[in-house]
């Protein structure tokens, strides 16, 4: 999906015209992918925009910067703040947000010490990511060979920017045989997440995710559902999950800041269910709506008024 640029770009405490927030090509994290980012949305609502969870995303955003041994060049209060200040800036209401510490100009080799950590802030109006129709009629996925890294190779709690090569060549992998997304299992081959969301899977009424042990990232949106489904009666599990078990699932779902909760209507030439947008995920997505947009009393502890 193209670019919208907005006029200013949050770069070390100023602000920069879009145009002009460029780095150096030797900048660190740009040849050695140790750096970390979120993605964090924003909505409109009729008080005003709103950014959804923003202070949980900032606290994965120093989770993931621990995790490398990174130093926050900024404390977390301010950057959280310099969130809502881009967005008022740039005078946008519904937008995704992207802050990104990296190791900047000044040092070659491994050992990023003596590097500096620069920080950056965009925002950018963001459309659906797996398109409007897929939000309605559910998406094709694939299981890809590619495995989600093991945590013994990187942290897989961590948004470090390395960890998303293994993200790119699945989703490269899906978008080569025809499909919108790809499906990764873990190393001992049980159904991990997508490569920039979580799933669920629905069985007999109940929803279930893979735990946070098969190398799923612990999804904000993830969390979400889980909390909503409670609320609304509905059984939850976090059970590991096979791709036969998959593959048979009645409804089957992704979650994720950019996919918000996108139905999965067919794996590999398998219908999901009926091949369409299942009934309890239409009812959490309709409710996920319905609370990013502030149109509920529950839940307002979760927006974030700009
Ligand atoms: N898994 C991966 C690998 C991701 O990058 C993301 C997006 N941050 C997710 C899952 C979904 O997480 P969230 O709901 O917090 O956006």
């Amino acid at each position: 999906m193209s670019l919208s640029p907005t006029d200013y770009i949050w770069m070390n405490g100023e602000f920069v015209p879009w145009g002009d927030a460029k780095v150096h090509v030797l900048t660190h994290t740009l040849h050695y992918g140790l750096g970390v980012f979120e993605g964090i949305r924003c909505y409109e609502t009729k008080d005003g925009p709103a950014v959804f969870r923003l202070k949980d995303h900032m606290n994965r955003l120093e989770n993931s910067a621990d995790l490398v041994k990174m130093d926050l060049p900024y404390p977390i209060e301010e950057l959280t703040e310099a969130v809502k200040e881009t967005i008022r800036k740039n005078g946008v209401k519904d937008c995704y947000i992207r802050p990104l510490i990296y190791y900047g100009y000044g040092k070659m080799g491994l050992n990023p010490e003596g590097a500096p950590v620069d920080a950056a802030i965009a925002v950018w109006p963001w459309g659906t990511y797996l398109g409007e129709e897929g939000l309605e009629k559910g998406v094709r996925a694939t299981i890809t060979p590619w495995r989600r890294i093991h945590p013994k190779v990187l942290p897989p709690q961590s948004k470090t920017v390395g960890n998303y090569a293994n993200s790119i060549l699945a989703k490269l992998d899906a978008l080569e045989r025809e499909y919108d997304e790809a499906i990764l299992l873990n190393m001992d081959g049980e159904v991990a997440e997508g490569p920039g969301e979580n799933i669920f899977i629905v069985e007999d009424e109940k929803i279930i995710t893979p735990p946070v042990s098969s190398g799923a990232l612990k999804g904000i949106t993830r969390d979400s559902i889980i909390a909503i489904a409670e609320d609304m009666e509905i059984r939850v599990e976090e059970e590991s999950i096979s791709e036969k078990r998959l593959l048979k699932s009645d409804e089957a779902f992704f979650t994720g800041t950019a996919a918000e909760v996108t139905p999965i209507r067919e794996i590999d030439g398998t219908e999901i269910g009926s091949g369409r947008r299942g009934k309890l995920t239409k009812q959490l997505q309709s409710k996920f709506f319905e609370v990013v947009k502030g149109e509920t009393e529950n839940y307002r502890d979760w927006l974030d008024f700009v």
